[in-house]
């Protein structure tokens, strides 16, 4: 199917500040889906049943709040996909990327140039991340991301001299990106099974998911201190001179917000630290003020050598992701010549610009503080409240602004349902017929709202939350 765009009727853009409802639309929704169908492949999909469904098309957004084609209002429980955590619709970050654009849209740095917005930003950053962190390479998405960790991972390496340091692991059920290196650091069986050639040298061992996979009567920490020590029999399996790196996010998000104990990430650093071994903190969700804390690694304890952002670097409104050089890491990349990477995006200005706008919003309006002392604990308590002795759900995860609920069968047993994901399925549909959005991995039902969220937004994603799950649990015939 195609059309000509002489049929379009053109329709004057929103004036800046003009609020949703105002906002005049182009096509009806039947003809969106047609066009839909017809021209774009969507990532992670289904397209053939996609196509039949038809898409929800959101066409405006506001603070929390997104509305479709139809008109429905929704309140987005997963900021985005994980990233907008200033909130849609901010002024700020829109003129940063108009002013940037009209003065300097790109240049590169590639030959002996720089230019102000990656300059600022790396100050920024270096300003709020932890204190051996003063150098950022930059990229375009956290998969990007990821794969410059291995690229400094293995030029690091190369520089000390250190040539059989070449294996990196890390965790089944890990999500860090969709290239082919961040597919294959991931740990998600669905995608290796559509990619036959993988990134050499990768190799991974169980995760900390004390609901699904813990046996007899460990408690979560001495669960989450075994989990760790398989770091160390697969070290010694491989031989220390031979692994490079150990990559982790600190709590996993795509893989169900699998929160480990707190016995975890001290062990897996004392591994690391006791074998010579870089740990990298995959910060691309819990980075820029999730659980509270600037970097989710902060909040469990632990100092990586190397951390990955995107997503909330720029609370999405432009794509940019980074890599953060603990100082050790940063000062054998800078004194050993030339380090072969880079993209022509790296350090985009206009992305730069508006990372820079984002930071100042989450550093000034103190939003980062605000999750941790305030929004974060009320909304973890809500939903421990709510849920805490609801019959299918098993399990309450999180921090600051960022949870999954486990359903399950029997909470008590730690049982879960048959055919893992089904039930998953069942309740994220009742969300969104409920104008909530809420995702759901396997049977865990997530959520990571926008940090700006206040308390009445977020009783409103729990009591959503609360029918979805009360309708789901009364299919199941559950009560
Ligand atoms: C989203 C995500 C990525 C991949 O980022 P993209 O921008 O989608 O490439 C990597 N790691 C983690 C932890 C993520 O959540």
């Amino acid at each position: 199917m195609s059309y000509r765009t002489e049929e379009v009727a053109y329709v004057q853009p929103a004036q800046p500040g003009a609020n949703a409802q105002a906002t005049q639309q182009q096509r009806s929704t039947a003809e969106y889906r047609a066009l839909d169908a017809a021209h774009h492949i969507h990532p992670f999909s289904d397209m053939g049943a996609l196509n039949r469904a038809g898409s929800r098309v959101i066409v405006k957004a506001q603070g929390v709040y997104l509305w479709d084609s139809d008109g429905n209002k929704v309140i987005d429980g997963m900021a985005g996909l994980w990233c907008v955590n200033v909130g849609y619709g901010r002024k700020e970050l829109a003129d940063a990327a108009y002013r940037q654009m009209m003065e300097l849209p790109f240049y590169n740095t590639f030959f002996k140039t720089t230019h102000p917005p990656v300059i600022e930003l790396s100050a920024l950053l270096a300003e709020l991340a932890p204190e051996p962190f003063n150098h950022f390479f930059y990229c375009n998405s956290g998969s990007e991301g990821n794969d410059t960790v291995l690229r400094i991972v293995h030029h690091y390496w190369a520089t000390q001299g250190k040539h059989s340091k070449k294996f990196v692991i890390s965790r089944k059920n890990g999500y860090h990106g969709s290239t082919i290196a961040g597919g294959t650091l991931g740990g998600m069986g669905y995608m290796h099974d559509q990619m036959p050639s993988k990134v050499e040298n990768i190799v991974h061992i169980d995760q900390p998911y004390f609901f699904g996979e813990a046996e007899g009567n460990l408690t979560p920490e001495e669960f989450a201190l075994a989990r760790a020590q398989q770091l160390e029999a697969k070290i010694l399996e491989i031989g220390a001179d031979n692994v490079a790196a150990f990559i982790g996010e600190p709590f996993q998000g795509a893989g169900g917000v699998i929160f480990p104990a707190s016995t975890y990430w001290p062990e897996i650093q004392r591994i690391c630290r006791k074998y010579d071994i870089l740990l990298v903190a995959d910060e691309v969700i819990g980075g820029f003020g999730r659980t509270g804390e600037w970097f989710a690694h902060q909040h469990f304890g632990f100092e990586p050598d190397l951390i990955t952002m995107a997503k909330g670097l720029t609370s999405g409104y432009v794509p940019m992701g980074a890599v953060g050089l603990h100082d050790r890491v940063a000062k054998a990349i800078i004194e050993n010549g030339d380090f072969n990477h880079g993209l022509t995006y790296s350090g985009h200005p206009v992305a730069a610009a508006v990372a820079v706008a984002n930071l100042k919003l989450l550093r000034d309006e103190k939003i980062v503080e605000r999750v941790k002392t305030d929004t974060g604990p009320y909304f973890q308590k809500k939903l421990r409240d709510t849920f805490g002795a609801h019959p299918i759900i098993g399990e309450i995860s999180g921090a600051g602004l960022v949870a999954g609920l486990q359903l399950a069968q029997d909470p008590k047993t730690r049982k879960r349902f048959a055919n893992g994901g089904d039930v998953g399925t069942i309740c994220r549909d009742f969300c969104f017929n409920g104008n909530l959005i809420m995702r759901a991995t396997g049977d865990r039902m997530l959520l990571s709202p926008p940090l700006v969220i206040n308390k009445l937004e977020i009783d409103e994603i729990v009591s959503k939350a609360k029918k979805a799950i009360d309708a789901t649990a009364q299919q199941l015939g559950i009560s």
